[in-house]
Formats: C-alpha cells, sequence, structure tokens
C-alpha cells in the first residue's frame, strides 16, 4: 500500500509538507513518509462533514451498523500482514504481540457488530397511557438511547492497533451510531494510515455519508486542543497521561456547551499478597509477578505497580527470588523516546523517594529507547508519607511496600486513589479472612481479581476497564467490553409521539424483536 502522510478528511486526502515522522525505537531510524499536520481549514472541515454526517448515520438501522462494522474488519484481516509489520517497526512491540492486536481489533468491531444485531442494548422503554388515573392522568412515555452526534478519539501510543484508529473508542462511538474524527497517535502515523484505509473504503462501500469517519495528524497538542473546543464536537475519548487527560477533560468542561470527555489516565493496580500464598510456592510467585509487571516492558495500564506484603512464611524466599529475576533481567524496549526519557526521569526520582532494591544491568551499549526494568521498596509508613510513591512509573518498574501486619492493609487501601484493578492473591480461607479489604478495594476500582495477574483485559460484556479517578475521567463507564458504547448514547424520551414517528425500537408492533421493559416487565412482546 503506498503511504501518503496526509490526514483523512472523511473520503478526501489532505495536503501539505512533511513536519514528523515515526520513529523505529528499536533501531532509531526515522521512517518514510514524514507526516503533514492538520490545517486549520481540514480540521475545521472534517468536523463540518462530522456534524454533517450525524443524522443520517444516527438514521440507519443497527443491523446497517453491524453491517458496516464488519466491513471494517475484513479490510483490516486484509491488510494484517503490512499492519503489523509496519506497528512493529513504528512502536518496536514484538510482531506476535501485534499480531494477537490486530485479531483482539477485528474482535472487538465484530463483538459490537453482535451487540447492534440483537438490539436489546438500546435498553428500549415502554411506560403506557393510563388515561383514568386518579388525580392525574399518565401521558404514554417510550425512551430509548441515541447518539451523541460527533466524537473526537484520541489514538493511544500502547496499543497502536486495539486502541488507537479502529480500537475499542472507534469501534464503539461508530457502533453508537456516532462520526467519529480519531487524532491519530504521532508514534505510529503509518499504522493509523493503514487502519484509517480500511475505515475508509469500508465508509465508501457501505454508502454511507462521508463525514462518518475522519483521521488527522498532528504532532503537537494544537490540534487536540481545536478539536475538543469545537462546538459540533459532542464527546471526547482519551487513552493515556493523567496530565494530557486531565488537560482534555478542563477544556471539555471549559466550553460554553460543556461536552464528556472520557479519559482512562493513570493507574498503579495495587495488588495485596495474602498470608497462605506465598507459603505454598513463593518462587512461583515471584516469577509470575515479575512476568506480568514487564510484560510489554511494563506499558501496559493494568500493570501491577504497587505490591502489598507483609513477612510471613516464604516472604523472604519471595523477595530473594524477584530480586534476583530484576538483576538478571535485560534492558527492554519502550514505544517511543517521550516515553523513555520519561521512564528515566521517574525512576531517578523513585530511587531518591524509596530504596532501589534492584535493578537489570544495562547492557554495555544499551540500545536506544530501551529501559532497566527495576525493583523498588518502600514500608507502608513511608509510601503513605510521600504521595509521589503512589504515582504511575509507565514502563517495567514496580514498588513493594512492606506493611507491618495483615490489619493494615485495610488502612493502606483506603488511602489509595481510583484504580482501574485491585488484586488479592491468597487461598480461599484467606480470602474468607479479607471481607473488608474486598470492600474497600471495590470502591476504589473498577476490576478486583482474585488470583490473576492483571494485565490481559478480556473485551467481553462484563468487562469493567475504568473506575474512579485518576484511573478514568467518569468511573460510571468502561472504555472496554459492549458496556463502553453507554458513553456515546444519551436517553431520549418520546412522549405521546405518533407510533409511526417514533424509532423502530419504541413503535407498538417490535418490528426488531428486542427486549424492552413494558410497564416495569422485559419482554420482547409487540405491545397490542
Ligand atoms: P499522552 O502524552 O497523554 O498523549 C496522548 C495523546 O493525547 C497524544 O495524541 C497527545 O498529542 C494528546 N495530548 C496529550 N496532552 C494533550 C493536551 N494537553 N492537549 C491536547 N492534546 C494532548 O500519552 P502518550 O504519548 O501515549 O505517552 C506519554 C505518557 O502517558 C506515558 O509515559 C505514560 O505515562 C502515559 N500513558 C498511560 C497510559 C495508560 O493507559 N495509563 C497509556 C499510554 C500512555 P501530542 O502527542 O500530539 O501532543
Amino acid at each position: 500500500m503506498e503511504l501518503t502522510g496526509q490526514s483523512f478528511i472523511a473520503s478526501k486526502r489532505g495536503a501539505g509538507s512533511p513536519a514528523f515522522y515515526g520513529i523505529n525505537p528499536l533501531t532509531g531510524a526515522q521512517l518514510e513518509p514524514g507526516y503533514a499536520e492538520a490545517s486549520a481549514e481540514e480540521i475545521a472541515r472534517a468536523v463540518q462533514l462530522a456534524a454533517e454526517a450525524a443524522a443520517p448515520f444516527a438514521a440507519i438501522s443497527g443491523r446497517e451498523r453491524a453491517a458496516f462494522l464488519r466491513r471494517i474488519a475484513a479490510n483490516i484481516d486484509a491488510v494484517a500482514e503490512p499492519l503489523v509489520e509496519r506497528a512493529h517497526a513504528e512502536s518496536g512491540l514484538s510482531l506476535p504481540r501485534l499480531t494477537g492486536e490486530t485479531a483482539r481489533t477485528t474482535g472487538q468491531l465484530r463483538l459490537f457488530a453482535t451487540l447492534l444485531e440483537e438490539g436489546s442494548w438500546l435498553r428500549a422503554r415502554i411506560d403506557t397511557a393510563l388515561p383514568d388515573r386518579k388525580p392525574m392522568a399518565r401521558p404514554a412515555l417510550r425512551s430509548v438511547l441515541r447518539p451523541l452526534g460527533p466524537v473526537v478519539v484520541f489514538g493511544a501510543s500502547n496499543f497502536p492497533l486495539a486502541f488507537s484508529t479502529a480500537g475499542g473508542d472507534t469501534a464503539a462511538v461508530l457502533a453508537a451510531g456516532c462520526p467519529v474524527i480519531v487524532k491519530a497517535h504521532p508514534a505510529h502515523p503509518a499504522t493509523s494510515e493503514i487502519v484509517a484505509t480500511a475505515i475508509q473504503q469500508a465508509v465508501a462501500d457501505a454508502g454511507l455519508p462521508e463525514g462518518v469517519f475522519s483521521l488527522l495528524y498532528s504532532a503537537g497538542n494544537g490540534l487536540g486542543k481545536t478539536l475538543v473546543l469545537h462546538p459540533a464536537v459532542q464527546a471526547v475519548a482519551f487513552t493515556g497521561s493523567q496530565r494530557g487527560g486531565r488537560a482534555l477533560m478542563d477544556l471539555a468542561a471549559s466550553r460554553p456547551q460543556p461536552i464528556p470527555c472520557f479519559a482512562e489516565m493513570s493507574s498503579v493496580n495495587p495488588l495485596f499478597i495474602l498470608p497462605e500464598l506465598l507459603a505454598a510456592d513463593p518462587e512461583g510467585f515471584a516469577q509470575n509477578l515479575f512476568a506480568s509487571f514487564t510484560l510489554g516492558a511494563g506499558q501496559f495500564c493494568t500493570k501491577p505497580g504497587l505490591i502489598f506484603w507483609t513477612k510471613l512464611p516464604g516472604s523472604d524466599a519471595f523477595l530473594a527470588h524477584l530480586k534476583k529475576l530484576v538483576d538478571e533481567a535485560t534492558p527492554q524496549p519502550l514505544l517511543a523516546p517521550g516515553i523513555a526519557r520519561a521512564y528515566e526521569q521517574l525512576t531517578v526520582e523513585r530511587a531518591t523517594q524509596s530504596t532501589r532494591a534492584a535493578a537489570a544491568k544495562p547492557q554495555g551499549n544499551a540500545p536506544f529507547c530501551h529501559a532497566e526494568p527495576q525493583l523498588f521498596s518502600t514500608t507502608l509508613a513511608e509510601f503513605e508519607a510521600q504521595s509521589k510513591l503512589a504515582e504511575e512509573i509507565f514502563g517495567p518498574t514496580t514498588l513493594l511496600i512492606e506493611c507491618p501486619d495483615l490489619a493494615s492493609y485495610v488502612r493502606a487501601a483506603s488511602g489509595l486513589e481510583g484504580q482501574l484493578t485491585a488484586t488479592l492473591f491468597g487461598t480461599e480461607a484467606d480470602l474468607a479472612a479479607q471481607p473488608e479489604l474486598i470492600a474497600v478495594l471495590a470502591t476504589k476500582a473498577g476490576r478486583v481479581i482474585v488470583n490473576a495477574f492483571p494485565t490481559g483485559v478480556e473485551v467481553s460484556s462484563a468487562m469493567v476497564h475504568g473506575g474512579p479517578y485518576p484511573a478514568a475521567s467518569d468511573a460510571r463507564f468502561t472504555s472496554v467490553g459492549t458496556r463502553a458504547i453507554d458513553r456515546f448514547v444519551r436517553p431520549v424520551c418520546y412522549q405521546s409521539l405518533p407510533d409511526a414517528l417514533l424509532p423502530a425500537e419504541l413503535q407498538d408492533a417490535n418490528p426488531l424483536g428486542i427486549l424492552r421493559l413494558i410497564d416495569g416487565t422485559e419482554t420482547r412482546a409487540a405491545l397490542s
């Protein structure tokens, strides 16, 4: 496929000369072609076309939108090989990881298609009229979820496929019936171009209004700010740093018409080791923990970053083995030079705030953009005294927190900020002894996990990938799984509207055969 280095302004390509390049983090090589930044006119045109597409796109049936999502998935499958190769060159992530991520990307598009085909996600509710009710009659009320309008999606650096151009946010936005304008992440511009070509082709083949999809390039903050402040934009979806997410949340709230900004930002994913676990297999547990916090060079929002433990049988062997694994590790490639610089700076700072318990020996000539796995250690008292220790360091590192006793786990959990995940490792008896800890963690995290590491997020109906701030901007929603669609719809109630003018989901005959709540009872039956 020929790469042009230009933005996608609906069905057209942008203009302009190269302003930035992808960089191969494994070699430092600059990758061709260069990418032009979207001009003010191009940004305005993309948003205008998205606004024009909003009503016609909202009006098509769920089945047509499902077919559109399946077309995108098929088009991505058709370019999977060059796509994975390019994503590897731009991110340094391994080919098997990126092959799996491609399957996850198309899998989540197809999962949303299945949701739309079934249709009940729209939560149609009908309260029939009660003309004889005393003292007042009740009108006929019917409500259903409707799309918000154009949404801006920020591609994430750490998932160049599954959380970028056609990733989970874009899939949820399109499934909801909203046009999308993607701000490509500058670390993987060509990967974004290949996927955008697949989406643009699907828009054309499905005969949809061209403004349903645009993708814009820029290497600076200006584009994102302009998009979030544009009056036609109705919501924002973001995955990245707390600083970036918070800036966009504040911008979205500062508009004359404030809009929701769904930001998935920062989580340190506390993990609590309960007493009987370590006694059984301390070295095996150390091995699995090491594998989890160094997986993908620790560049996962669900990396376990805080490990709470207390002195018990097995803990010495656990610590000794974990330190050995970190000492013997080799430097790992990070996604981009900026992320490598942040890792270097934050781990140097952390060494002044806690004890560096172990660190991989840098290779003689540590390659460009690589990170040395590092293990830090502190006490609960020091952790509570220094709020900086609770902040995320993106990369292959974690912090051990020694607690005076098991009873102090509840205090430690109570002091934590909002998290994507919280994990407990222990036997059944251990868990039965910790009801208060489990209850506290459920107030802190979107997902409470038992005896499994948090890295690895299933894309499914029940998944929750979100949590109280700063894990996410709005704890009521998830950014992974089919519930992610709820971010881009709002309930609309139609009062006494004639049947023929109602959306199909609310018509008496229930032509779509969906599950509806009629006068308080769930049913697929027509309304007689
Ligand atoms: P980022 O710096 O937050 O940037 C993500 C996207 O948001 C980029 O497209 C960026 O645009 C844009 N952006 C950031 N701040 C903005 C602002 N103030 N106004 C407008 N747009 C803004 O994240 P990143 O580049 O992926 O990685 C940097 C750090 O983010 C990492 O070191 C890590 O700490 C964190 N991170 C966390 C997660 C997680 O899931 N928790 C995931 C990825 C990254 P430009 O780059 O064009 O400015």
